[in-house]
C-alpha cells in the first residue's frame, strides 16, 4: 500500500470501541455520545478487514480505542488476530489505560502480543483521579505489574501537561528505568472539543527535553518502533525515552499509518477528515469493494497534519482521539 506521496503504509491502528472507562480531560469531554453498538464492526468484520490489509502488505496492527479491553469478548478478537502473527503479520500490539490488565495480561501474551503501551499521566493518586475524572491509580499500577509478570514489554505513554504533571516527568523517567519500562512523552493534540482550553496545559516537548538534558544523559538512538516517536537511550538506566512531537517537530514525512475507527471508517490522517467508510462495503459488497475504497484512501492521504494550539483556536478535527485511537 503506497500513498500519493510514495509512503509505504504497513501499520494500521484499529479502534475496537470508542468507549472508555476513564475520561481523560485532554482526550474526551465529560459527557460523550458514544456510537450505537450496531454501528460498530463485529469481531468477524475486524478480522476480515485485517486479513485484507495483511494481504496488501500491512505488517503491524495496534488495537486501541477508546479502551480496547473494555469491549466484551475482546480476548477472542485478540486470539484470532494473534494467530496471524508470523503468518503475514509481524506484530500485534495494544494501547491500553492498563485498568483491565490484571484480567487480560496472560491472554495477551498467549495470543502472541509481546509489547504493549500503557497510558499513565501521573503516579500521584489524586492527580491521576483529577486527570482521568475519577480513575483509580491502583488499578493501573496493578495492571502494569500483571503485564510485566506475564512477560510483556511495557512502554509507558505520558501526555506532558503544563502545570499538571510537568514536575512528574523526570521522576516518571526514573521510575520507568527502575521498572525496566520505556517512557514516551506526547504533546497534547487539538482533537475534538473538550471542556478545557488545551492551550493552557500544552507543554512543548522541546522545553521538556532541554530540562531532561540537565538531569540525564540522553543518547540519540536509531531505534524506531514503526510509530512516530524519536528515541533516546537513558544512560545508566537501560531504558529509552521516546518523544512524540506533532506540534514542535512534525514527523509526517515518515508516516506509515492509517487508522480504523470502531465504526469501520478509515482515516488517512489523525489531523484531517479524509476517510473512507468500509462497514457497509464489508457487509454488502466484500473484499473487491473494500480494496477499491482503500486505494482511494491511499491516493488522497494528506501530506501532513497542521496542528496548532493557541488560546481559543478550534480543534483540527471534530472527532476525539478516542474515536480513532491513539
Ligand atoms: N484507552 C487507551 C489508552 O488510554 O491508552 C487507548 C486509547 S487513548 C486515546 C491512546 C493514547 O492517546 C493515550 O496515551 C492518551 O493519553 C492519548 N491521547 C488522547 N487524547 C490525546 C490528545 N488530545 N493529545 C495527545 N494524546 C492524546
Amino acid at each position: 500500500m503506497i500513498d500519493g506521496f510514495g509512503r509505504r503504509i504497513s501499520y494500521v491502528r484499529i479502534s475496537v470501541t470508542d468507549r472508555c472507562n476513564l475520561r481523560c480531560r485532554y482526550c474526551m469531554a465529560e459527557h460523550m455520545d458514544f456510537v450505537p453498538r450496531e454501528d460498530i464492526l463485529t469481531f468477524e468484520e475486524i478480522v476480515e478487514l485485517s486479513d485484507i490489509l495483511i494481504g496488501r502488505g500491512v505488517r503491524k496492527l495496534r488495537l486501541t480505542g477508546g479502551e480496547p479491553l473494555v469491549r466484551k469478548g475482546v480476548e477472542h478478537l485478540i486470539g484470532e488476530l494473534g494467530s496471524r502473527v508470523g503468518n503475514g503479520l509481524e506484530e500485534l500490539t495494544l494501547t491500553t489505560n492498563g485498568t483491565q490488565l490484571p484480567r487480560f495480561a496472560d491472554a495477551l501474551r498467549r495470543a502472541g502480543i509481546r509489547r504493549i503501551n500503557v497510558s499513565l499521566d501521573s503516579r500521584d493518586p489524586e492527580r491521576f483521579r483529577h486527570i482521568t475524572r475519577g480513575g483509580d491509580l491502583t488499578q493501573v499500577l496493578d495492571g502494569i505489574e500483571a503485564a510485566a509478570e506475564a512477560g510483556l514489554a511495557i512502554k509507558i505513554n505520558m501526555v506532558a501537561l503544563r502545570d499538571i504533571n510537568e514536575d512528574e516527568i523526570a521522576p516518571m523517567l526514573r521510575w520507568c528505568g527502575g521498572q525496566g519500562h520505556d517512557l514516551t512523552l506526547i504533546e497534547t493534540m487539538p482533537l475534538g472539543e473538550v471542556e478545557e482550553d488545551r492551550s493552557q496545559h500544552y507543554l512543548p516537548l522541546s522545553e521538556v527535553k532541554a530540562r531532561l538534558d540537565r538531569e540525564f544523559r540522553l543518547i540519540p538512538s536509531l531505534a524506531r518502533s514503526a510509530g512516530p516517536a524519536r528515541y533516546w537511550e537513558v544512560e545508566g538506566m537501560g531504558n529509552r525515552l521516546g518523544l512524540i512531537t506533532p506540534l514542535t517537530n512534525n514527523f509526517c514525512d515518515g508516516c506509515n499509518r492509517i487508522r480504523i475507527a470502531a465504526t469501520g471508517t478509515v482515516y488517512g490522517c489523525l489531523g484531517h477528515d479524509q476517510k473512507v467508510e468500509l462497514r457497509t462495503l464489508l457487509r454488502s459488497q466484500g473484499a473487491p469493494a473494500v480494496d477499491e475504497a482503500l486505494d482511494a484512501l491511499l491516493k488522497g492521504k494528506p501530506r501532513r497534519h497542521e496542528f496548532r494550539i493557541a488560546s481559543g483556536s478550534a480543534p483540527a478535527v471534530d472527532r476525539h482521539m478516542s474515536a480513532t485511537g491513539g
